[in-house]
């Protein structure tokens, strides 16, 4: 049998496990929420029985473990720092502990670096050694291959693009400063928003209110109404695109690259983001950056965090990783 990877991702909501081959197919998988309140031995405790019941159903047994997570890791030594999700994996070893519970090569990266990784190899980024990925949903992530390579910088912590300020004194962002990308045209961004523009004029947002129903009104809700042609739903979504748009143009001037790839949920779902990004950067970036640059969707969903963190693992544990820059895709 070929060699196989397990790969995990570690959301917010959800933990999903797959084991994947080299073609970054899934051949078995499961998932399961994810339980903030618990405590670290708990949490890793289930997801040691659970990666064992999966491998449970396959032949043959995995060569190493990949895991995505959301927060910063340490890259040499796989250390969880910050677990923003899960607080309660704050320093907390877990390339270590996974690699003497399960007596395999793991490795541990970033949640979207990971699914980065999968678009790279079996997705939207195939072929290219130079893009950016933009995974717009509650919060903004991004990672960057530039020549071949994913970019971690000094710290492992290079592409948070999220946090790319695109307007002096903008809105404040959670990060503590204001204007940030993500406090402008994220979920949790569009969301605010609306419901500022409610409250100063609640007659404007009656078909969003109508469309949230009672309950707390979200983007989808806002986006749901932009496409029925609502007004101020449709200027809020507008000025989300806008900041992606001035965003989109500041990393191409900055990093050249060959393709923007834009997934995530509301990536996917705010209406002519493709177009309008592709359209402006034509128009106004640099004429030699822009050169052969396109904007394409991501391509493997939800998949993209396990099958990324198997081919990560799968690809470095057959020593591939530093020479990556030189394989190519
Ligand atoms: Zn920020």
């Amino acid at each position: 049998m070929e060699p196989w990877s397990l790969g995990v991702d570690i959301g917010g909501t959800k933990v999903a496990l797959a084991c994947v081959n080299a073609k970054g197919r899934i051949l078995a998988k499961m998932k399961y929420p994810t339980r903030p309140q618990q405590s670290k031995e708990a949490i890793f405790e289930i997801l040691i029985q659970s990666l064992k019941d999966l491998c449970a159903q396959m032949e043959g047994s995995p060569v190493s473990v990949g895991v995505g997570i959301a927060g910063q890791i340490i890259e040499k030594t796989g250390l969880l720092t910050v677990a923003p999700n899960l607080p309660s994996l704050n320093n907390f070893p877990i390339q270590q502990k996974l690699q003497e519970a399960l007596k395999l090569p793991t490795f541990v990266l970033n949640d979207v670096k990971a699914a980065t990784w999968g678009e790279w190899w079996h997705g939207a980024g195939k072929g290219h050694r130079d893009f950016v990925s933009l995974f717009i949903g509650t919060g903004i992530g991004g990672a960057i291959v530039s020549g071949g390579q994913m970019l971690t910088g000094q710290n492992n912590c290079a592409g948070e693009i999220g946090h790319m300020i695109i307007q002096m004194n903008g809105p404040g962002c959670t990060c503590g400063n204001r204007g940030c990308l993500e406090a402008l045209a994220s979920g949790w961004a569009i969301a605010r928003q609306a419901h500022a523009a409610i409250q100063r004029a609640p007659e404007e947002g009656e078909a969003i209110l109508k469309l949230a129903a009672g309950e707390t009104v979200t983007a989808q809700h806002v986006v749901e109404a932009a496409r029925k042609g609502d007004p101020l739903a449709m200027d809020l979504v507008d000025k989300a695109i806008q900041a992606i748009v001035t965003g989109s143009i500041g990393l191409v001037h900055v990093l050249n690259p060959a393709r923007l790839i834009i997934g995530g949920g509301l990536g996917a779902a705010l209406p002519g983001l493709l177009e309008r990004v592709s359209e402006e950067v034509s128009r106004s970036a640099l004429p030699a950056a822009r050169e052969s640059f396109g904007v394409v969707g991501a391509y493997l969903g939800e998949e993209a965090g396990v099958i990324g963190a198997a081919d990560f693992a799968l690809t470095h544990w057959q020593g591939r990783g530093d020479d990556v820059a030189q394989v190519g895709p």
